[in-house]
């Protein structure tokens, strides 16, 4: 089959799909491809002349994709990437099709994608990546994805059938275990955190998902840990222990609500970062994104300059202003994530107004019982105002209740969005934190009060 003739019935599906209003045809393109041409996607990758890069785990995809996206624009590339919440194979196949002329031309450089941890094993098989970024891997909606080990060897199996440059946390041991799955050692690169500042918050680290060693299975020693299993590690029988970094964050000088300041070291050369995005997992996020700049052969000076002038993206950190008051929307999806929100914006404000919208619809994941795995009772002060809202909410008032935090739970998302203003004093700062549906919700119900464009960041 003709390569202009699968590329312009799918593109003619993907604008009837819009037209008639079905979501933003992201998906149906790849769907139809994957039954005219499978290796659609493959071919069309192929055209990139530098090639493609993925980026995978369970939490920082999307904001590290957009960091990596704004520092390969400023060293010159055209940036091909898949809209967020179209990282399944398809989604990675209907970017291609919607970028691509209809002679398969791509006025794209490079490809960048962030890859669903469950799919990168499809993904990589057929356009072959030059690069992929492993983030971490937290527990995270096991209705979908079974246990962690299981997700770990597929993305073992999707390195395995590649060639590319690898850049894995050395400070998650199972990610920095994925090196084993390396066709040759001098692919394998690390990236990793020294030392976070000594008033660094000490949050119980009950969130903790992966404390074996990936080899022997024995309980792993840390010697530090920065959030979740994050930290400095080694197992005491067999000789796995946490690779020494390649690219690192030697010093963190400043961290808080406005972002952190922190020192960097590439290849020896120290760079100071400023970086606007609140959160030792935000810090993260730059630093892979660093590693992999690197990987490119970006000089640090440029990338800490890039990463300087970072937005958040897509609902992650949105910050806007309604009726004098200053709001937060923190997006929340697992217990590493939503702790990590706590201890960065409500741990340490006095009589903070926090609203929690819980729903389990398939985007949010269905099962909630990740909220009772959150030390609620380290992490929200005792003065707190709390509302619940959401199809959930019931069960994050219960669970509240148990860590002895008293909060009333609102029906609606705008009865609950007025409420929680309504409570917060003129000047003041509020925080909502939403599952994704929820967020959605929210989000549409604030634009139509508020002008986006002005407020939202
Ligand atoms: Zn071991």
């Amino acid at each position: 089959m003709p390569l202009w003739f699968t590329l312009a019935v799918t593109k003619a599906a993907a604008m009837s799909s819009r037209l008639l209003g079905r979501g933003g045809g992201h998906a149906l393109p790849g769907l139809i491809a994957e039954r005219l041409d499978p290796g659609l996607a493959g071919r069309l990758a192929a055209r990139l002349p530098h090639g493609v890069i993925m980026v995978t785990g369970t939490n920082g995809k999307t904001t590290t994709t957009k960091l990596i996206a704004s520092i390969l624009e400023a060293s010159g590339e055209r940036v091909l990437t898949n809209s967020t919440g179209s990282n399944l194979k398809r989604g990675v196949t209907s970017a291609l099709i919607s970028a691509a002329h209809l002679s398969g031309r791509l006025d794209a450089t490079i490809g960048l994608f962030e890859v669903d941890e469950a799919s990168l094993r499809r993904v990589t098989g057929e356009l072959k990546p030059d690069h992929i970024v492993v983030l971490n891997l937290f527990r995270d909606q096991l209705d979908r994805y079974g246990e962690l080990d299981t997700t770990a060897a597929l993305i073992g199996e999707g390195i395995a059938a590649t060639t590319a440059q690898l850049y894995l946390n050395a400070d998650d041991p199972l990610v920095a275990s994925l090196s084993r799955y390396a066709p040759r050692a001098d692919l394998v690169h690390y990236f990793g955190v020294e030392e976070l500042p000594p008033d660094a918050p000490d949050v119980p680290q009950t969130a903790s998902d992966s404390d074996r060693c990936p080899v022997c299975r024995s309980r792993l020693v840390f010697s530090r840990t920065f959030y979740g299993h994050i930290g400095h590690y080694r197992c005491p029988t067999c000789d796995f222990a946490r690779p020494t970094p390649d690219v690192e964050v030697t010093e963190v000088t400043s961290a808080d609500a406005s972002g952190s300041r922190f020192t960097v070291a590439v290849g020896g050369e120290r760079t100071a970062v400023v970086f606007p995005l609140a959160g030792t997992y935000n810090m993260y996020n730059a630093l892979a994104a660093t590693s992999l700049a690197h990987g490119c052969g970006i000089a640090p000076a440029g990338v800490a300059e890039t990463l300087s002038t970072t937005v958040a993206a897509f609902g992650r950190v949105e910050e806007l202003t309604l009726g004098g008051r200053t709001l937060f929307l923190l997006l929340v999806k697992n217990p590493v994530g939503l702790t990590q929100v706590l201890e960065t914006f409500v741990s340490r404000e006095s009589a903070p107004h926090v609203l929690f919208a819980i729903s389990d619809l398939d985007a949010d994941g269905r099962d909630v019982s990740w909220l009772w795995d959150v030390p609620m009772e380290a992490l929200i002060p005792a003065d707190a105002v709390v509302l619940t809202t959401g199809i959930r909410g019931a069960d994050m008032t219960l669970r509240l209740h148990y860590a002895g935090i008293a909060a009333d739970e609102v029906d609606d998302f705008t009865v609950a969005v007025e409420r929680l203003v309504r409570e917060i004093p003129v000047g003041g700062t509020g925080y909502i934190l939403p599952t994704y549906t929820a967020m959605l919700a929210i989000r549409k119900m604030l634009a139509q009060r508020t002008s986006m464009q002005e407020v939202w960041r």
